[in-house]
């Protein structure tokens, strides 16, 4: 049967030709961490550390954030584990960290990266609670910022990262503005994640929220796949790894045209790990471009879907 057949791919994650795609979860907690190992993960691509804290009306203590993750870092020891700051705002709401006044809009108000110009001491101290778990584990812990607009804010995160000892750090590539000018922003930062669920959320105008809007947010929508085209050339001309953590990651022939747009990773739900590595085993790396160039000429979310499956006669 296909589960079967699946399980019959295993290992890191490649095209038929060998060309690698390490292949990450996303997590929201040591929680998550047994069905990754399960899956295969190579690493971690993307942990939501807002997710430990939801219902807290407090922020959380040094200690706390500490345990949760060294937990994470210890599972994934030897490995890559990327850790998203907090991303408080619209759909993430964090009690403690409250916008500071109401927002008529809250999907492009104060959210992610911007809210630490209110919260400077909540920033601190998780790197430094980062920076203090990272210690003495061997993960290859990296450290990303949310809802990144500018090169200024790229570049007072990566300060903030180096100041808390914490050099490896990068940005999420979720808003048109940052993928537009990828290039500007790869001078300042030293690896990108692209997000998809909110980079086709701006890229449309399409509230994330918004059900009735479904129709709208499809990341095979052309518009989108040029903002990953952009941040992932970018991306390489600089030297940097281009990542993509949003759910588009787990829609296997989706997974295949992000490697052929040159995303250097893909991160995603442990559960949909199988399905893209048997994808992307299945395919060469060329028939992954073809697609991508195929689904990029197309003129419709729908048209790029089937004119990218044409060239990617392996998917099921
Ligand atoms: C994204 O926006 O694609 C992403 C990975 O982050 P989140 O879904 O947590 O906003
Ligand atoms: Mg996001």
């Amino acid at each position: 049967d296909q589960d079967a057949l699946l399980a019959t791919v295993t290992g890191p994650g490649a095209t038929a030709d060998g060309h690698a795609v390490p292949l990450l979860a996303n997590v929201g907690g040591p929680a998550d961490i047994a069905p990754a190992l399960a899956a295969g993960a190579e690493g971690v691509g993307l942990f939501r550390t807002e997710f430990l804290f939801l219902d807290r009306e407090d922020p959380p203590t040094w200690e706390e954030q500490q345990d949760a993750y060294r937990a994470v870092f210890e599972a994934f020891s030897g490995s890559r584990v990327v850790v998203r700051v907090l991303d408080a705002g619209a759909d993430k709401p964090l009690d403690f960290l409250p916008p500071p006044a109401p927002e008529p809009n809250p999907a492009l108000g104060e959210r992610g990266v911007r809210m630490f110009r209110h919260y400077p001491d909540v920033l601190a101290a998780q790197l430094d609670a980062l920076a203090r778990a990272a210690e003495g584990t061997s993960a290859r812990v990296q450290v990303m910022a949310p809802m990144v607009a500018t090169v200024e804010e790229a570049a007072w995160f990566a300060d903030a990262c180096r100041t808390a000892g914490l050099p490896s750090s990068g940005v999420m590539i979720e808003i048109p503005a940052a993928a537009l000018r990828a290039a500007d922003i790869a001078a300042v930062t030293g690896f990108f994640s692209i997000g998809t669920n909110d980079l086709t959320q701006y890229a449309l105008a399409a509230d994330r929220e918004a059900g009735a809007l479904a129709g709208l947010q499809d990341p095979w929508h052309p518009a989108v796949l040029d903002l990953v085209a952009l941040a992932a050339s970018a991306a390489a001309a600089a030297g940097r790894e281009c990542g993509l953590c949003g759910e588009a990651a787990a829609d296997p022939a989706l997974a295949c045209v992000f490697a052929g747009l040159g995303v250097t990773s893909l991160s995603m739900a442990a559960l949909a790990l199988p399905r893209v590595r048997a994808a992307l085993a299945r395919h060469t790396l060329d028939a992954c471009r073809r697609a991508a160039a195929a689904a990029r000429a197309a003129n419709s979310a729908a048209a790029a879907r089937a004119a990218a499956r044409a060239k990617l006669p392996a998917l099921a």
